[in-house]
């Protein structure tokens, strides 16, 4: 033990030292878990991000469908700033006004009747396949307990969220792993029928696959999965994580669908980058979840809900929600035109501004060369899987700076294909 002066120099030299960190200090403290690009993002404003270099570039990746209304939108600051000054945590031993206000405006303008709060969107899956659960053993008994989900499914890190997803890779070496989970092919009707059975409690889907490739599923699929709920007294789960909060158009992707499920996650787009989840469900499903059964300290709290409600203001227009409509389109076009010249995509698909550019077979697994040699030319996009460039800029992102955003993808496609 060192005298309590050293120690306090000695934190005082650690502090000095701060001064110089850089990606490569990454490598030395931080858990390998991750492996970031070697810019270091230190400022961002509406779609443009600029790195420690002073280097500057134009976001379509909009922090993996979070940041919606783009980097530091000042009715976000104003809101969180406001929050910061009245209260900023009560636990759920009390109730507070933004939550309160947040479900309320969830539930005016969705399916949903009941609201809980979380803080990422792993948890608000947590939350609902829980409910799943439980739902199904209050009103059916314990036996009714299989959840069906989907290959190339994501619905986060928890250990029962990846035993739900559809991706070995996610779970292999944290065995053992929740019992009760059955996967099936994506978008194939007759494989989902053969598994769901009386015994089935929910099937659970991303009504457009994110992680797994950016996959919309024919709507008579997601139809007749509603109808096997139906027939099986089987919750079904949608996780809209990703899909949610306007970034396909609508509120939610389900709006597109005329399906309706039992049970939604959001999180993602929900804060516009400040961390909050949430499960929508209706009353009568919500009754299985009484006092005690699921709960979370920070879920539902007023920082949070604070900035959500006044994103969800900004973002449940109609202009807006048109705005992503167009937007698709034009950045369809234009990726369309890059692929006329230079031949590496084989589909563009998605909705709204959650889109991703597939390469054909000549440039299978070679999705982050094109993601780095686009972020030399100044523009950041992600990968969905080795093989699919993805999107998922601010809503509010302007043509010009889309103008801008493609011609750092094409000059970054001119530099791969070149090589
Ligand atoms: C990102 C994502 C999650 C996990 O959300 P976290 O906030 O990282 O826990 C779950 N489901 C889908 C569909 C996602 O895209």
């Amino acid at each position: 033990m060192l005298p309590r002066v050293i120690q306090q120099v000695s934190q005082f030299q650690k502090g000095v030292s701060m001064s110089s960190i850089s990606r490569a200090t990454f490598d030395e403290v931080m858990v390998p878990n991750y492996s970031p690009m070697q810019m270091v993002p230190v400022k961002g404003k509406g779609s443009r991000v600029w790195d420690s270099e002073g280097r500057e570039y134009v976001d379509l990746a909009g922090g993996i469908a979070v940041n919606a209304l783009g980097h530091c939108h000042p009715e976000m600051i104003n809101a969180l700033t406001e929050q910061a000054n009245k209260l900023w945590h009560m636990s759920n031993v009390y109730t507070n006004e933004p939550a309160l206000k947040l479900a309320q405006k969830l539930i005016d303008n969705t399916f949903a009747e009941k609201v809980f709060f979380a803080n990422s969107g792993g948890e608000a899956n947590e939350a609902a396949f829980k409910l799943a659960r439980r739902y199904a053993s209050d009103n059916f008994g314990p036996e009714k307990n299989e959840i069906v989900a989907f290959y190339k499914g994501f619905h986060g890190r928890t250990l029962f969220t990846v035993s739900v997803g559809g991706q070995e890779k996610y779970t292999q070496g944290f065995e053992p792993l929740p019992g009760g989970i059955k996967h099936v092919e994506f978008n194939n009707i007759e494989a989902l029928k053969e598994v769901v059975s009386d015994k089935t409690c929910a099937i659970v889907m991303e009504p457009m696959q994110g992680e797994g490739g950016i996959i919309v599923p024919d709507n008579e699929f997601i139809k007749q999965a509603r109808e096997l709920c139906d027939k099986h007294n089987a919750l079904l789960v949608f996780d809209e994580v990703q899909s949610g909060m306007g970034r396909t158009g609508k509120l939610y992707a389900y709006m597109h669908t005329g399906v309706t499920p039992d049970i939604l996650s959001t999180a993602k787009s929900l804060g516009g980058g400040f961390p909050i989840g949430a499960m929508l469900t209706t009353e009568k499903v919500a009754k299985s979840f009484v006092v005690g059964t699921h709960g979370s300290t920070y879920g539902g709290n007023p920082l949070g809900c604070a900035v959500a409600e006044r994103v969800f203001d900004i973002i449940n227009q109609p202009e807006v929600l048109k705005g992503v409509e167009e937007k698709h389109e034009y950045i369809k076009q234009k990726l369309l035109a890059i692929n006329e010249k230079y031949n590496v995509f084989s589909e563009i698909r998605g909705k709204g501004l959650l889109m991703g550019a597939a390469l054909n077979d000549s440039y299978e697994g070679k999705a982050r060369d094109f993601m780095n040699a686009t972020l030399e030319n100044g523009a950041l996009v992600l990968m969905a899987g080795p093989s699919v460039l993805r999107m998922a800029p601010s809503l509010l992102i302007s043509n010009e700076e889309i103008d801008e955003g493609l011609a750092a993808l094409e000059k970054g496609v001119q530099k791969v294909v070149g090589q």
